[in-house]
């Protein structure tokens, strides 16, 4: 479905990754960071062009395709909500921009699963930091994607409000089943959501597969400390 071989150079920094994704699965890039989470992200979205290599959605090259064209998705790492609209504003803009007729059923849902209707009137200044970010997934989903790509979309957030903002995620992934890309420094967050993981250090991906193989087998260097640490995790139960 999304086929991805390309290298990107912001000198000294190289990306030189190559991975396909053939179903509707949630996936994540685990890496630390300056690994070329972001990068990855923002060349799959379509807002900076690969030095060589190629994208293709569903067999078709949109390489050089601009961003609104590619039925895909990219919520960044500081949302990018529009401060002067409302929340509900916010959700419909996707309408809007393609002046198509507002789409209520489908956008009463999602409001609906994300716990939003008392914030619809609000500004996005005004929400906390786990409402903003159930918004902007809203307003994500409402585009309907083919793909949508989350830059760390739990970062910002306390360790309680992160495990509340997880069960909106794998509802999500349960209730709207889009291809995702979920790019993350936090191991937690990635064993957590994962269908499907990879690991990227230093521009290349140095691992992808099941999250279970990552744990009985990890690749030296950043895979091998986000296992250890998880398992002294573990150890903390007692
Ligand atoms: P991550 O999201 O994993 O923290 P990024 O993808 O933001 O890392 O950045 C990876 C590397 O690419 C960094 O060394 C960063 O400085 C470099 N980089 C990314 N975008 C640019 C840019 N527009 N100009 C210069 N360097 C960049
Ligand atoms: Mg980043």
């Amino acid at each position: 479905m999304l086929e991805v071989r390309l290298t990107k150079r912001y000198f000294p920094f190289k990306l030189d990754i190559s991975f396909s994704i053939n179903k509707e699965t949630y996936n994540l890039i685990l890496g630390p960071s300056g690994s070329g989470k972001s990068l990855t992200l923002r060349l799959i979205a379509g807002f900076e062009r690969p030095d060589n290599g190629y994208i293709k959605l569903n067999g078709r090259d949109i390489t050089g395709f601009p961003p609104e064209r590619r039925n895909i998705v990219y919520l960044p790492q500081d949302l990018g909500l529009f401060p002067h609209l409302s929340v509900y504003e916010n959700i419909i803009y996707t309408f809007k921009a393609k002046r198509e007729k507002v789409n209520k059923g489908y956008v009463n849902t999602i409001i609906e699963k994300f716990r939003i209707a008392d914030l619809l009137k609000r500004r996005p200044t005004s929400l906390s930091g786990g409402e903003a970010q159930r918004v902007a997934l809203a307003r994500a989903l409402v585009a309907k994607p083919k793909i949508l790509l989350l830059d760390e979309p739990l970062s910002y957030l306390d360790f309680h409000i992160k495990f509340q903002l997880m069960a909106f995620l794998q509802l999500l992934k349960n209730e709207f089943s889009p291809t995702v890309i979920h790019v993350t420094h936090d191991p937690i967050e990635a064993f957590k959501l994962a269908d499907y993981l990879f690991i990227l250090e230093d521009g290349r991906l140095c691992f992808e597969g099941d999250k279970y193989d990552l744990f009985n087998n990890p690749p030296l260097g950043f895979g091998e400390k986000i296992v250890k640490g998880l398992k002294i995790i573990e150890s903390l139960r007692g």
